[in-house]
């Protein structure tokens, strides 16, 4: 099944579960929201060639997209007007095991995320998160209004030789979580926010409504500036998009390739260094092919390597990830004929053929 044929039919009750889901899901925790975001994650980060028929997705990797979504999360929460920082709560009752476990290996070392990923407790980490895991919300993220409805994967789960678990998504599925990604993500932070809310107001940790949305799924945390350095390098004090040198009364951004709004996952190979203005004219927008095709021999080819090397450190790094990501942003710009970026007030649209040559207009 391509993007193309995906039936209408199913694109509708997709969209109809999802909001079932948020409605009618139990929800104790913010476990199951977090995997619906994780499957979006791997749907979109799963390179593919526009024809997908029933995606397997291992438990392992469905545990470690969720410590990476609640990496940032279990760190201390500093409202202006709370005297102590707070981790939030995520479970009304007792604290979630994956909070608990990211907050040991923070304590023993284990700084960042992209440090863990390369760890020797790595394994043992998501071994010891399996169980409540997969009892938890892998096996009733589907469950509505009491009852299971396995729209999105059977709950009979595949088991190799090596004892490792998978869930297989039905057939469809991951076609419409990559073509509904925007909105799948919107409603699932949305429900995870307010749960976070809910669930800590009445421990009375937060009185007010500050900005937990901003706390929980913003990347201000990251400090960019410790990349500008090296991508500078790269670029020959370049302007990644007009091309121009930076002179030394411009001030200079990193900006993320696909947009941040579009896809929140910091990955090394996603970053290029451009003027303020001209990243702020690029804003939200996908960048033109010129840019792209630029993009692509820089980051993925030429400096592949070496921004890898000086990255990782920084931030998760994974060239082929980032390039499933830039084909899915721009298989579905062309779905929805969005514009594209060229320069300020500049703009192109995509003709045709997602997966193949993509031409513009
Ligand atoms: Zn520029």
């Amino acid at each position: 099944m391509t993007v193309q044929n995906l039936s209408a039919e199913l694109q509708l009750q997709f969209i109809g579960y999802i909001q079932r889901l948020v409605v009618e899901g139990d929800f104790s925790a913010t476990y199951k929201f977090a995997l619906l975001n994780a499957l979006a994650d791997i749907c979109i980060e799963t390179p593919q060639n526009g024809f997908s028929s029933k995606l397997e997705i291992p438990f392992n990797r469905i545990i470690e997209k969720m410590i990476q979504l609640y990496w940032d999360q279990a760190s201390p929460f500093n409202t202006s007007n709370s005297e102590t920082p707070n981790i939030l709560y995520q479970n009304s009752a007792s604290q979630v095991k994956i909070i608990t476990t990211i907050n040991k290996l923070k304590a023993n070392g284990t700084h960042s995320f992209s440090l863990f990923l390369r760890a020797p407790v790595r394994i043992e980490t998501i071994k010891s998160l399996l169980d409540s895991i997969k009892t938890g919300p892998i096996e009733r993220l589907q469950t509505l209004s009491g009852q299971c409805d396995a729209f999105l994967y059977p709950i009979q789960f595949k088991s190799s030789a090596s004892q490792s678990y998978s869930i297989v998504l039905n057939e469809g599925i991951a076609d419409c979580f990559r073509k509904f990604y925007d909105l799948v993500i919107h409603i699932a932070r949305n429900a995870w926010t307010k749960k976070v809310v809910s669930i800590n107001k009445k421990k009375g940790i937060l009185n007010n409504n500050p900005s937990v949305e901003a706390f929980l799924f913003s990347n201000d945390r990251m400090n960019l500036s410790s990349i500008l350095p090296i991508l500078t390098d790269i670029q020959s004090n370049k302007c990644f998009y007009c091309q121009k040198t930076i002179s030394s009364s411009d001030e200079s951004n990193v900006d993320h390739f696909i947009p941040f709004s579009r896809y929140s996952n910091d990955t090394a190979h996603n970053f290029v260094m451009a003027h303020a203005r001209c990243n702020n004219s690029k804003s939200d927008y996908l960048a033109a092919f010129v840019h792209r095709d630029r993009w692509l021999q820089q980051n993925l080819d030429t400096y592949r390597r070496v921004i890898d090397e000086e990255l990782k450190l920084h931030v998760h790094s994974d060239p082929d990830l980032t390039l499933a990501i830039s084909n899915w942003a721009y298989s579905q710009a062309s779905d929805i004929n969005a514009k594209l970026w060229i320069a300020k007030n500049e703009y192109q649209t995509i003709k045709v053929n997602p997966y193949l040559d993509m031409v513009a207009e």
